[in-house]
Parts: C-alpha cells; structure tokens; sequence
C-alpha cells in the first residue's frame, strides 16, 4: 500500500449560517411537529437536506407548493420580498433561517436605494442569495461577477452608486472587480471586501496555506454550493490538482497517483462526518499520516429566531 500525508484545513466545513439553519429546521420539527416545509435546500448539501427529509422536513422551490398556513422555513440564502409577501398572501407561519450575515448585505443595499443611489451587486446570476438580494430593493440591481464587465456598465449617475457581495464568493476575484469599480467610479459606495463573510475567506485562506504543502486538494462540498466551488477554484489558480466531490464515493483513485500529499477541506454547507468518510476511505487504500494544518478556530454562534430559543 502506498504511504500518503494527508492534511485536513483548519477550518473547514459548517460556519455558523449553516448550524444555524440545521438547529432551526430540527427544532422547528420538534415544537411544531413534521411536517415543516422549507423553500429551498436549507443549506446546499444532500446529506443535510436527506437527513432533515427523513426527520420531517419537506423541501419545495416555490410558496405555491406549500399548503395553505403550513409552517414553513426560509433557508440560509435569504429571499426576496415577492417571496415574503407570497408567503403572507398563503397564511404560512414563517420561521426565517437566513444567515445574519446574508441579511446585513439586505440592509445595506436598502439603506443605500434609501439614498437614491443605483445598487450593484457582485455575485452570481441565478444563485438563490443574489436573487433574494436583488428582491429586496425596489430597482433592477446591476449584477457582475468578472473585473471585465465594469468596463461595460453604464450607470444612470456615478456618483449615487454603491455596490454589495455575495457572500460565499471568492475573496481575491471580488477584490479585482471592486478596484475595477472604484477605478471607473471613484465615488462608489461599498464595503471592500467584508460583505464576504469570515467563514468563506477563512475557508479560503486555509486552501492557501494548504497548497503550499500538497500536490492534491479534495474539496467535500456540493456541486451548488458556491463557496465551495471557490475553495476548488482556489486550489486550482494555486497550481494544486484540485476536486470538488459530495462525499467519498466520488473519489476516483487515479487522482492519488504519484501524489504524496493530499489536503482535505470542506465547504461551508458540508457535515464532518462526510470528511470522516473521506478518511476512513483512504485509510482503506492507502497507509495515511494524518495532520491537522494550524488554521484559527472559529467560535461564532449566531442566536436562534425568538420563537425557537430555549
Ligand atoms: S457561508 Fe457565511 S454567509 Fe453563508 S451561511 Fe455561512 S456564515 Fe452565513
């Protein structure tokens, strides 16, 4: 059996949003009792949503699925007011388990519209908390997510503009698409990174120190989930063969050859038992050194919604 070292970033996986939205949906199902529908993936990971399924939960992409006054849950990517107002015309109780950190880049862009000023958000066409920002202001928000597209952008007045982040997107690349915005509109208004939320770039950080010491990176995350692309992409632009898998049995084993040091992370939405699987999967074909990289411990808790604390 071939010898591998294999290092686990420090941190890694669940960030505070996640937990969060986990503990809301389980203690909802136990106040409430099942079923609780919740509008979208809670969070996006498969072993999560299935193992909340199995628990009570019932998962719909639209309000008009969900029976009229059913307990229902938002998830951590937030939503838009047309969706808040659906919720209210159908008589659903709603328990919202948006990220806090999702719903300060909500305010931020209302308080900045309330200024008359144009909103640019930078993030993803498509992906569910750019489309529960750009629902919570009045105007048809700009969205980018390449330093290119500034070039392009025509706004009605450069000097009552802000722009806001998606907060799972990777920290370098946001930074080059705000000084291309600063650069073409000097007065913009925006937060430089921080809309980025800690546990994104402290994930991505972690990559970084990671692919100084590897020659391989697996990334435990889904495929939607948007950060943990960007731990992928990261490892990748570092120079570092890098894959992003569910779980282990993505795992193709040519990718380990002639590879001696392997990292291991995992994406914001990804549970730790699907990296113990990892491990025990390559304790099976391989005599691995286990280690943990000297990455910073998270201690952030955010409180429950009011109607679910103790
Ligand atoms: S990744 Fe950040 S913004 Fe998203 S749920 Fe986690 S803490 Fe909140």
């Amino acid at each position: 059996m071939n010898e591998l070292n294999v290092i686990l970033a420090q941190p890694r996986g669940f960030c505070a949003g996640v937990e969060r939205a986990i503990e809301i949906v389980e203690r909802a199902i136990e106040k409430f009792g099942p079923p609780i529908y919740v509008r979208h993936e809670i969070v996006h990971n498969k072993y999560v949503v299935n193992n909340l399924r199995k628990k009570g939960a019932i998962f719909v992409e639209e309000i008009d699925a969900i029976p009229e006054g059913s307990r229902t849950i938002f998830s951590a990517h937030g939503v838009s007011d047309q969706v808040e107002e659906n919720a209210a015309k159908r008589n659903l109780p709603v328990i919202d388990a948006t990220c806090p950190l999702v719903t300060k880049v909500h305010l931020q862009a209302k308080k900045q519209e309330e200024h008359d000023h144009q909103i640019i958000i930078i993030g993803h066409k498509g992906h569910p908390e750019v489309e529960g920002t750009s629902g919570k202001i009045k105007q048809e928000a700009i969205i980018i997510s390449e330093p290119d597209e500034v070039m392009h952008l025509n706004v009605k007045n450069p000097d009552k503009l802000s722009y806001v982040t998606q907060t799972t997107l990777s920290v370098d690349e946001t930074k080059k698409v705000i000084d291309a915005l600063k650069n073409k509109f000097p007065n913009i208004n925006g937060p430089d990174v921080k809309d980025i939320c800690y546990a994104t770039q402290n994930r991505q950080n972690a990559v970084k120190q990671l692919a100084k010491q590897v020659d391989l990176i697996i990334v435990i995350g889904a495929k939607n989930s948007s950060n943990s692309n960007r731990l992928r992409d990261l490892g990748e632009e570092l120079g570092v063969e890098s894959y992003l898998v569910d779980d282990y049995q993505s795992i193709n084993l040519d990718w380990f050859k002639n590879k001696v040091n392997v990292g291991v992370t995992a994406g914001a939405s990804a549970p730790e038992i699907l990296i113990d699987q990892v491990i025990e999967f390559l304790e099976k074909n391989f005599i691995i050194h286990l280690k943990s990289s000297n990455g910073i411990i998270e201690n952030i808790k955010f409180k429950l919604p009011k109607e679910l604390r103790d």
